[in-house]
């Protein structure tokens, strides 16, 4: 298992905000006391310009630098810039390990990234470090189909409109598939529906049975291996935890280790991406959705 993670990503934001900074420093903190054998890398791209342009506008990324608000939950934090911006490079780098090894990468960074849009910041994320890397992956990693499985508590509104834009028509038509998997109705409001064959939505009500959504989970991750990608990039979210503070929904630890199993029993390179998850259980659960993925020995551990 290789572990993206800048420790720097820890050093914007506050204690009082659900997306804070003990969420990775607790993380980070547990799994390298439990699994010292796991690697640990900071990415040292530097991510230009043009590499977040293959997924947001221009005046996005002039926004970005500019000291405002962009909501009550995505505000201006000195640098913010820089924090997205390294969280993007982690996830380049994830895919990239993956692509290459075939075997497990996570980047365990802030700011999350799959509300950000191609034009605007919003639901605690800046640049949409997903999209970027399937955009990425597609241009110079040799990737001709990229599949992104969002498990996310909430609907991927970014991811989904920035692919769904580029998999319907030019020269990546055909090339992205998104499948995202959350409760609805929920934050943001989107993904009720399909907006197209190649960009697949899974609402689950709140306070469904685990089992309705881990079927529906299942069935997600099922149409990403039907659409047969040369990489699989994970929206790895853990708010759809029973005892997460901002969602309402029911799975537990051991469901997050079905997902990781899942994952590797898909049998192609994957790369997995922090999104949400605010529990205080949060090290515990990645660290399941990580054992399951990287070994079959830890299955129903
Ligand atoms: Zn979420």
């Amino acid at each position: 298992m290789l572990i993206l993670h800048d420790p720097q990503c820890a050093d914007y934001g506050s204690s009082m905000r659900p997306e804070q900074p003990a969420r990775v420093t607790r993380t980070a903190t547990h799994l390298r006391t439990a699994h010292p054998d796991w690697s640990w890398r900071v990415p040292s791209a530097v991510v230009t310009d043009e590499t977040l342009l293959l997924a947001h506008a221009p005046g996005h990324l002039r926004r970005l630098a500019q000291p405002r608000d962009f909501d009550a939950d995505t505000p201006y934090f000195p640098g913010i810039d820089g924090h997205a911006r390294r969280s993007v490079a982690a996830a380049l780098e994830a895919a990239r390990h993956a692509l290459a090894t075939r075997t497990p990468a996570f980047s365990l960074m802030r700011p999350p990234g799959h509300h950000a849009t191609a034009t605007n910041a919003m639901g605690f994320c800046y640049l949409n470090q997903i999209a970027i890397a399937a955009l990425h992956a597609r241009r110079h990693l040799g990737a001709a189909r990229v599949a992104v499985w969002d498990p996310d508590a909430h609907h991927g509104n970014g991811t989904e409109s920035i692919l769904h834009a580029d998999t319907t028509a030019g020269p990546h038509a055909g090339a992205f598939f998104f499948a995202s998997v959350h409760q609805s109705p929920g934050y943001p409001g989107s993904g009720t529906h399909d907006l197209g064959p190649l960009t697949r939505n899974w609402p689950v009500a709140p306070r469904a049975p685990r089992a309705i959504h881990l079927a529906a989970l299942r069935e997600a991750l099922d149409a990403v291996v039907a659409f047969q990608p040369d990489l699989i990039l994970v929206s790895a979210g853990f708010d759809a935890y029973a005892r997460d503070p901002i969602t309402e929904m029911t799975l537990e630890r051991g469901d997050f280790a079905t997902l990781g199993r899942w994952l590797r029993e898909t049998g192609r390179p994957a790369a997995a991406i922090l999104e949400g998850g605010y529990s205080d259980d949060l090290p515990l659960l990645v660290e399941a959705f990580l054992e399951a993925w990287e070994n079959p020995a830890t299955i129903n551990a």
